[in-house]
């Protein structure tokens, strides 16, 4: 039986990584200081701890400066706004990314609304969310940017083919249709009111899974060859005698992979991207406050 080739995220992601790290010391070299993010978290929320730890490991290994500021649960939320305007201003800062979700009481859209434009390296803010609309040079989210960068790298033009997105969220669905219609893919966003959506799913030669169902997409939903971009990241119960239990995504990836061109793992897949990503994007904001070109379009 055909098997799908592997997306291999986790290698396309080491790529990037290596080019980023050459371009901060080229900017380091050229500005006198290393492009900075500020990540900022609210609470103890055990994920979001382990995804702030990641961040800040992989800024030091690319050579951009992290700034950590980690806050108590209780922080009102004109603390967090007065953060982030000492952020705003602070020229050691390119990029200043929120860690999501916030411990209720603290209005998330007015905290992202907060965050000045040029530093939403997370590309959650409006007018970041509006120049993508627009076909504007603007920051982009970055896992749905890393999804693009793979169908890409894997597809090369995607002019015409067939895409469905799974998933309508703001910080990756919205996005990640947004991307596609630009590289000119015909696209249909799938969600919780859709009907048929095995019928919907089936005609693509492109589906992206982003909704957060473990292995929700089968292998009789997927036209033979396409490529299955796999966003989701969850958990299932432990089995008996473990502590924890395994991470699989939106995609039954045994089975799909008997009838998929191409599919990304859960993990190591999407998930590297989206580190890499950012570090991308701060880069790019580096170069924009320092008012040099990047030197190569990554
Ligand atoms: P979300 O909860 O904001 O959105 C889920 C979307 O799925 C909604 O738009 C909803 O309409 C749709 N949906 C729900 N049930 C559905 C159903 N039965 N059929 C069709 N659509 C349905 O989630 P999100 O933030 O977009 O994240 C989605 C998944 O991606 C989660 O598993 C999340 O952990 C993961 N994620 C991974 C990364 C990464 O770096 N790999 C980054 C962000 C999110």
């Amino acid at each position: 039986m055909a098997r799908a080739t592997l997306i291999d995220g986790k290698a396309f992601a080491a790529g990037l990584r290596g080019r980023i790290g050459a371009l901060a010391a080229a900017f380091a070299q050229v500005t006198g200081r290393r492009p900075g993010l500020a990540v900022v978290l609210v609470g103890e929320d055990p994920a979001s701890q382990v995804y702030v730890g990641a961040k800040a490991r992989a800024c030091e290994e690319a050579g951009i400066a992290s700034f950590e500021h980690r806050l108590s649960a209780g922080t009102s939320e004109a603390e967090l706004l007065a953060l982030i305007e000492r952020l705003n201003r602070d020229d050691a800062v390119d990029g200043i990314l929120v860690q999501m979700p916030l411990p209720g009481g603290l209005d998330e859209q007015a905290v992202i609304a907060a965050i000045s434009p040029d530093k939403d390296v997370d590309g959650f803010h409006v007018i970041n969310a509006g120049r993508l609309s627009v076909g504007q040079p603007g920051f982009v989210p970055c896992t749905p940017l890393g999804c693009i960068m793979l169908l890409k790298d894997r597809l090369g033009d995607l002019s015409g083919l067939e895409a469905v997105v799974i998933g309508r969220s703001n910080i990756v669905g919205k996005p990640m249709a947004q991307l596609l219609v630009e590289a000119n893919a015909t696209v249909t966003v799938a969600h919780s009111r859709t009907r048929n959506l095995a019928e919907v799913v089936r005609r693509a030669d492109i589906v992206v899974a982003a909704v957060g169902r473990p292995e929700m997409v089968r292998a009789d939903w997927i036209k033979p060859g396409a490529s299955v971009i796999d966003v989701g990241i969850n958990r299932l119960p432990p089995e008996e005698g473990k502590e924890k239990g395994r991470l699989v995504g939106d995609v039954a990836f045994a089975e799909v992979s008997a009838v998929a061109g191409a599919i990304t793992p859960v993990p190591g897949g999407v998930g590297p991207m989206t580190i890499a990503v950012l570090l991308r994007n701060t880069l790019v904001a580096a170069h924009g406050h320092a008012g040099l070109e990047l030197p190569e379009d990554i």
